[in-house]
């Protein structure tokens, strides 16, 4: 589902510098990703979901070179393939939990809006216990309610590589079990592979495979 070759990315500003020599990802397969603040495992992410550009190296998602596609079509793969859990949330405030949620469907033409996908979106919240909030906007929101949306919005478009970052930093024990066990379950549902990073080291059991960033920390020569 992923496969990355000599990946060498640095940031503009220079500074930081990720190089990640190899790492493939399997249909279905659930990898974790642990390692220290600011080793770079936010970066990675948004590399493979193609929001950054390599300098040099090569990343395949479903066989598709995401280091080769112009702008337009690497949001169209990220719509088509990718579900999205982001660290900050990444919701917009001026619409309704449910308008987030739906979300991908409002800026992607190539998916459409159906009563089966409102549907879902109505299930999944309701899995994740904000299936009363949804006609709530962000601010009158709690952090864990934000995490949920943000996750359900990930899963509406079942899609087949879920990107999660830091998903359940947010929530209590019993929920971020109860969190994980969804995305699996959708995850399972979809045959969609997942890639976790996640400082939830009891969490790590459930993942088929944990890598250590650690090792992938390097300061860009001066
Ligand atoms: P992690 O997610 O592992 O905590 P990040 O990928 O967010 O780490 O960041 C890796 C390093 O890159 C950090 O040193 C961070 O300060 C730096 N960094 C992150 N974003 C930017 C940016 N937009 N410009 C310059 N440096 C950045
Ligand atoms: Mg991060």
């Amino acid at each position: 589902m992923v496969d990355i070759d000599d990946l060498v990315f640095t940031y503009g500003s220079g500074g930081f510098q990720l190089r990640v020599p190899k790492l493939a990802l399997a249909r279905g397969e659930r990898l974790a990703i642990v390692g220290p603040s600011g080793s770079g495992k936010t970066t990675l992410l948004n590399l493979i979901a193609g929001i950054l550009t390599p300098d040099s190296g090569q990343i395949l998602v479903d066989g598709a070179a995401v280091t080769g596609l112009g702008e337009a079509a690497r949001r169209r793969l990220r719509a088509s393939h990718i579900g999205f859990v982001f660290q900050d949330f990444a919701l917009l405030d001026y619409l309704s939990a449910r308008q987030n949620i739906l979300y991908p469907y409002r800026i992607t033409p190539a998916l459409s809006l159906t009563p089966e996908v409102r549907a879902r979106a109505q299930v999944l919240a309701a899995a994740c216990g904000i299936g009363d909030k949804l006609d709530r906007h962000p601010a009158a929101l709690s952090q864990g309610e934000k995490q949920r949306v943000a996750i359900c919005r990930a899963l509406v478009t079942q899609p087949k590589l879920i990107l999660s970052d830091e998903a359940t930093g947010n929530l209590d024990p019993d929920s971020k079990a109860r969190i994980l066990d969804l995305l699996f379950e959708q995850a399972a549902a979809a045959g969609a592979a997942v890639l976790a990073v996640t400082h939830d080291h009891e969490l790590l059991p459930r993942f088929e495979r944990v890598l250590d960033f650690a090792q992938y920390r390097q300061e860009a020569p001066v």
